[in-house]
């Protein structure tokens, strides 16, 4: 993090409204601190760090269409799966989503774009952990290659194409019947 960001840090608004925002084109950016987010920090190490937050509000022209759409970053130390080991895991979305009025109907749904229903302030630390989460891996783990554990994975792998697979005694139960 360059010093730019530190000194921006904490001017980003706890809560927002979206299409408020979005009326006024307002871009947000600067970093909440993951302690902010209750969901996402448990699964990091180092227990604190900055989420790199890069967001624009737009009204499309002529018509009524609000957006939000920027870049969402952020540096994770996590256990890696199959070595229990430390790793870094880098984190980024960018989420393009449709802002809607609670009670409003979109005229056009393009199913590629996410809809999101505004019908009260949301909390901004949410919002981007929601979307960071979408794209966190189901079980982090180190690039084979670069994983303490690779030689287990091999030794197991050898072990099964010499015949030890469970499913060649179920093979042999039917045969017998
Ligand atoms: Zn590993």
């Amino acid at each position: 993090m360059s010093s730019s960001w530190k000194a921006r840090h904490g001017q980003l608004p706890e809560s927002i409204d979206p299409i408020q925002l979005a009326e006024r084109g307002a871009h947000l950016t600067g970093t909440l601190p993951l302690k902010s987010m209750p969901r996402m920090a448990p699964g990091s190490l180092a227990g604190s760090g900055d989420i790199f937050v890069d967001l624009s509000f737009e009204r499309s022209e002529g018509e009524k269409i609000f957006l939000m759409h920027g870049i969402l970053h952020v540096h994770l130390r996590v256990t890696c799966q199959r070595c229990l080991e430390a790793m870094d895991l880098e984190l980024e979305a960018s989420p393009s989503v449709i802002l809607i009025k609670a009670g409003e109907r979109l005229v056009q749904n393009d199913s590629d774009v996410d809809v999101l229903v505004v019908d009260k302030p949301l909390s901004l630390s949410a919002l981007v952990e929601d979307e960071l989460l979408l794209e966190m891996p189901m079980v982090p783990m180190h690039d084979l290659n670069q994983c303490p554990a690779k030689s287990y994975v091999a030794r197991d792998r050898g072990v099964g194409e010499k015949g030890k697979n469970p499913f060649a005694v179920l093979g042999k139960m039917k045969k017998t019947r």
